[in-house]
């Protein structure tokens, strides 16, 4: 076990967020998380975009807890209800050793940020006991790009969702006004520290896949971070662009988007990644479409 590591739940400040609890006694910050790691399932998923899912699946982790908490989040029951069972370090190793074996073509960590420490010893201590497909960061995109510094190339895949470069929108729906610096911030180092490269199938090794979910009634926001991949990202990442914005029981009484996209918001997005002559990634509505 790196210690070190694991020293930064001491005074946690992995996220943005900056807490400074001590989560190593128990104590808890806004992600609601202590230092002993909870995942929800480990399983084989096949809905990824598909140089993610390849022919295998994506071995996919939920992990309990999350550090920014948007408040139409699909997962809720697991990052914002705290949904999941704490494994152990041993137990993950051989989680992620187990998903190697039913054929996954990576491991995929979903909503990893605020388990960063505990993650990577797994993950360390896995390529050491035979792991040799790509890690995935399936993150919110809301980090700390020093504690990106901290994975030592442990790290193969990043999947940051770019949600808004607004911050009254990030301020409204994630309660985090520093959202856009952050990310920003996050994103870019992941796109100065991998390199797009796949295996003989078509399924990525390495690189930047950037999603964006667009928001019913905030197209303007949508347009501004389709302007940023395509000045930052377009050579160096996949897009992937996502219309299922879904209404849960929960948006009525958190004042989110009770709709879901238009045709007309979906027809704009689709011509504004036209005219900004973005060629690579996916466009996701009910269906998926290569851009
Ligand atoms: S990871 Fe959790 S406790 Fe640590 S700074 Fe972020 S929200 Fe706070």
């Amino acid at each position: 076990m790196n210690n070190a590591l694991v020293q930064a739940y001491s005074d946690c400040r992995l996220c943005p967020r900056n807490c400074g609890v001590n989560r190593n006694l128990g104590e808890l910050g806004y992600c609601k998380e202590n230092s002993q790691l909870r995942i929800s399932s480990a399983d084989l998923h096949f809905g990824e975009e598909p140089p993610i899912t390849g022919k295998g699946g994506s071995g996919t982790i939920f992990i309990t807890g999350c550090n920014l908490g948007c408040l139409f989040c699909q997962n809720w029951d697991i990052s914002i209800s705290g949904k999941g069972r704490i494994i152990s370090e041993k137990e993950l190793t051989e989680t992620f050793l187990r998903l190697q074996r039913a054929g996954a073509e990576n491991i995929n960590l979903v909503t990893p940020t605020h388990a960063t420490p505990v993650l990577i010893n797994g993950l360390i201590a896995a390529r050491k006991k035979g792991l040799s497909i790509p890690a995935l960061w399936n993150s919110s995109a809301y980090e700390n790009a020093e504690t990106l510094s901290m994975f030592e190339g442990s790290i193969d895949i990043w999947l940051p969702d770019l949600k808004t470069l607004d911050s009254s929108i990030s301020d409204k729906y994630f309660n985090a006004p520093d959202y856009p610096e952050a990310a920003e911030k996050a994103v870019l180092y992941m796109l100065d520290n991998s390199e797009l490269r796949y295996n003989s199938k078509g399924a990525l090794l390495s690189g930047v896949v950037i999603r964006h979910l667009a928001l019913p009634g905030h197209m303007d926001a949508s347009r501004k971070v389709l302007q940023w991949f395509a000045k930052h990202a377009r050579n160096r990442a996949l897009l992937s662009l996502l219309t299922q914005y879904t209404p849960n029981h929960r948006v009525y009484s958190k004042n989110c988007p009770g709709r879901y996209i238009s045709r007309e918001e979906s027809a704009d997005l689709l011509r504004w990644v036209k005219e900004l002559k973005i060629e690579n990634g996916f466009f996701q509505g009910r269906n998926l479409k290569l851009i």
